[in-house]
């Protein structure tokens, strides 16, 4: 099956800077246009492409941005508008998918656990890569729920097992015993 890189894994090529600015601003071509962002530190709203790079299999393109007043740099990240499945519950209702209810769970279960927040941002970004890798138009919760299993296995043990024993209703307890097991406490 179809692996992806996450955004940190990915290996960036630095465009030249004839091909930085694809879109002039006011018909001019410069090295350093200006672009419309807001500033995400002091809100001014000129900011400087300073350098654009593109993933080696050209999915994203990442720009590093300059602000013109507080001079603090961010980066954005560009990649085609696709929109993820609906996610269907266990009732049979649809809800739309929601980044900040994962990583809110995926937080929840990594409380006071030894896990940098670049780190769970990544994983949220694996998951979100199988979500659309899987090209359906809905997708179970419950499916949902293992991908993120996967991912928290991945990361903590402990966390796996504090969302694993909430997230599944345990049938009994050697099923838990059994999840224990597995990952080898
Ligand atoms: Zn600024």
């Amino acid at each position: 099956m179809f692996q992806s890189t996450p955004l940190s894994g990915r290996i960036w090529k630095r465009l030249p800077l004839s091909q930085m600015n694809s879109i002039p601003l006011k018909g001019k071509v410069s090295n350093r246009s200006l672009f419309l962002m807001k500033c995400p530190f002091c809100g001014h709203l000129e900011t400087q492409v300073v350098e654009t790079r593109i993933s080696e299999d050209a999915e994203f393109i990442r720009r590093r941005r300059q602000c013109g007043a507080c001079e603090k740099r961010f980066t954005t990240y560009e990649r085609p508008d696709v929109s993820f499945p609906s996610i269907v519950k266990k009732d049979g209702r649809r809800t739309d998918y929601q980044r900040s209810k994962i990583l809110g769970s995926m937080t929840l279960a990594l409380r006071k656990r030894p896990v940098s927040t670049a780190q769970i941002d990544a994983a949220v970004e694996q998951i979100e890569e199988k979500l659309l890798n899987l090209g359906l138009r809905e997708v179970a919760s419950s499916r949902l729920g293992e991908l993120v299993m996967l991912e928290l296995k991945k990361l903590d043990k402990i966390a796996y097992i504090r969302f694993a024993s909430v997230y599944r209703s345990f049938e009994d307890i050697d099923e838990f015993r059994m999840l224990v097991d597995e990952v080898g406490r």
